[in-house]
């Protein structure tokens, strides 16, 4: 491979299969085994137009009702001016 990591400047990759998380307007979605290539120095991952293209189908398809999920999760947010302690 003769790419060279546009953070740290490496070209050493390995193939990785990771959790992405989709962000748009506040919504999320999570995807696990997500294909990527990670550099090995510094952890910056790489992904193929095709794989992000895909995810951000199927996060239109879930919100449009078209699909459904694997499953959801409830996730507590807070600001941190309120946290104690
Ligand atoms: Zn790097």
């Amino acid at each position: 491979m003769s790419r060279k990591c546009s953070f740290c400047g490496s070209t050493d990759f390995r193939a990785a299969e990771v959790q992405y998380v989709y962000r748009n307007n506040g919504s999320m979605l999570i995807v696990n085994g997500v294909p990527c290539e990670e550099c090995t120095y510094c952890g910056e991952r790489y992904y193929e137009a095709d794989v992000l293209k895909k995810i951000e189908r199927e996060f239109e398809a879930i919100r449009s009702g078209k699909r459904r999920p694997q499953r959801e999760l409830t996730v507590p947010i807070d600001d941190y001016s309120r946290l104690v302690g």
